[in-house]
């Protein structure tokens, strides 16, 4: 219910261009256009937001203020006695993070026979997966393939994803999907059994896989039970706060803190994996986020001090639709997946100013401008300014029932205010809600620099260039956290899945592993 006479006289423009705009599709914009509209109005491209980095891998490269702070912040540990022969836990796979990157890597640790534990910040599933909204890719039907969707992650990734990594990512995703399936995700299906799939901003075919607009919760519901039927250990409400290394310089466990009680605590491993997920807590450029409490890039950090390379940390991705009204849920994410059932973006005057499935930064970029001075568009809210995003027009074009059926979150989420967006739009601006950037790997999972270190999820720079596709996280989370996880095991010796090469020389018996 919008009590604000500015915004009901706006909703009224937005009605009167409602059938007319359904009628025409907006142009797309130039690949010019885009370049322009990025460096004149995306926050990456405001210099006021970085620091240049004084020390570490990445010395003299740019990063977000917040996050370069931390990065060269004292340790937390620093003047603390800590006795590292009083080990707590002794394990061959230390996993830090129990989202779905980490779940991933110790669900495939276990499997390959490695005594693997998790330690997590909160509970297992207390994550950025677990709020996922969307879906997730994968080219499994006809008229799509591998090679397809790679063209269309490379180019939304602005040609800077890695070419071996984003290989792997579209290759292994229709097993990704199978894996999913099979230990109980239950995906959005026709009458036929066949999976339905969708757009998503910057695909060319329909290969977004969903469950409602639940996907990321039933993602991490099936992950978390398959983690707990396989009796693999968590260590809840504990961060780890410093990597800790051997003799060699090779990385050999980690330091934890539980926080209840602020008690310190030593985790002996073979090989450690962080999969902590994302930043967006450190709400960069004072943006909104639609991240969980403990998104505040502590991966990062650890993988940094102990020497691990950072790559693509200066972009970060701001999500064209956070929440915009009421002030209650500013910030929070309205799914991409209401664009791609056909709401568009809409100006204080009912004028569609882009088209709604540019990607990511170039809407956001594009909302931005509309609500600037510049354009002077935008909608007044109490928390600044907002643009509408018309969600009538998805019924009008899939029939009454469409907005309960598939994508019942953002329907009861607005429905608690008062806001019936079968009826009415909503409004809309852009959120803080991935990092792009990460620790630098190799296609196996390892850091190039920290022996025994490896980094799955969001914590990882390059699968995805300097530009995320929709649906393309939950994808890596997935491949990369399972593939993490065997190698991890591998790496520690263990009989079961090993590293190719890593099993060749064991079986012939010559000395210490390489990885
Ligand atoms: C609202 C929302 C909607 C999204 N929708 C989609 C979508 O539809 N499709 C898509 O592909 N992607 C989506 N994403 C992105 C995607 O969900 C995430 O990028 C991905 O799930 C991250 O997985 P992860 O395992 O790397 O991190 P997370 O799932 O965030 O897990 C990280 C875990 O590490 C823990 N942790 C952090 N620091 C420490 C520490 N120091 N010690 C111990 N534990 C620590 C955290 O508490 C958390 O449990 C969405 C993200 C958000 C926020």
């Amino acid at each position: 219910m919008y009590t604000l006479a500015n915004m009901q006289d706006s909703i009224k423009k937005v009605e009167a261009t409602r059938a007319q705009r359904m009628a025409t599709e907006p142009r797309r914009m130039t690949a010019d256009e885009k370049d322009a509209l990025l460096a004149a109005y995306h926050p990456d491209y405001k210099e006021e937001g970085f620091i240049t980095l004084k020390v570490g891998p990445n010395k003299g490269e740019k990063v977000p203020t917040e996050l370069g702070y931390l990065l060269e912040s004292n340790s937390r540990i620093l003047g603390v006695d800590i006795d590292l022969d009083k080990v707590d836990y002794d394990v061959d796979v230390l996993v830090i993070g129990g989202g779905g990157a980490g779940s991933s890597c110790a669900i495939e640790a276990n499997k390959a026979g490695a005594n693997v534990m998790i330690v997590t910040k909160l509970r297992i599933g207390d994550a950025n997966t677990m709020m996922a909204e969307g879906g997730i890719q994968a080219a499994d039907k006809e008229n799509d393939s591998p090679a397809q969707h790679y063209l269309d992650a490379f180019g939304g990734g602005h040609f800077a994803a890695r070419p071996e990594l984003l290989r792997k990512l579209v290759m292994e995703a229709p097993d990704a999907i199978s894996w999913l399936e099979n230990l109980g995700v239950m995906f959005d299906k026709d009458e036929n059994g066949r999976m339905v799939t969708t757009h998503g901003g910057g695909t060319s075919r329909k290969r977004m896989h969903a469950c409602r607009d639940y996907s990321g919760a039933e993602i991490m519901r099936t992950l978390r039970d398959e983690v707990i039927n396989r009796g693999i250990p968590v260590i809840e409400f504990s961060s780890a706060v410093e990597l800790i290394k051997d003799d060699k310089g090779q990385v050999a466990g980690a330091v934890l803190q539980n926080m209840e009680t602020g008690e310190y605590q030593i985790a002996k491993a073979k090989t450690v994996i962080i999969a902590t997920g994302g930043a967006g807590r450190l709400h960069y450029n004072n943006f909104p986020t639609s991240n969980h409490y403990g998104a505040t890039a502590d991966g990062l950090i650890l993988g940094y001090r102990a020497g691990a390379p950072l790559l693509y940390q200066d972009t970060i991705q701001y999500h064209p639709t956070g929440a915009a009204y009421p002030a209650q849920i500013f910030g929070a994410l309205v799914t991409e997946k209401v664009r791609s059932l056909g709401a568009m973006l809409v100006n204080v005057d009912g004028e569609a100013f882009m088209h709604p499935l540019e990607t990511r930064d170039v809407s956001a970029a594009s909302i931005i401008r509309e609500c600037s001075d510049d354009r002077n568009e935008g909608v007044e809210t109490p928390q600044g300014k907002a643009v509408w995003l018309d969600t009538p027009m998805i019924e009008l074009i899939h029939g009454e029932g469409t907005i309960e059926k598939r994508i019942p979150a953002m329907f009861r989420m607005f429905m608690q205010y008062g806001i019936d967006m079968r009826k009415e739009p909503i409004l809309v601006y852009p959120t803080l809600h991935y990092q792009n950037g990460g620790l630098e790997i190799n296609g196996e999972g390892f850091t190039n620099t920290v022996s025994n270190l490896l980094v799955a999820g969001e914590a990882v720079g390059g699968i995805h260039g300097r530009n995320r596709l929709m649906g393309n996280s939950l994808l890596d989370v997935i491949v990369f956290g399972r593939d993490a996880g065997k190698a991890a095991a591998g790496a520690s010796g263990q009989p079961g899945q090993m590293l190719p090469h890593r099993g060749a020389w064991n079986e012939r018996g010559r000395g210490t592993p390489l990885h």
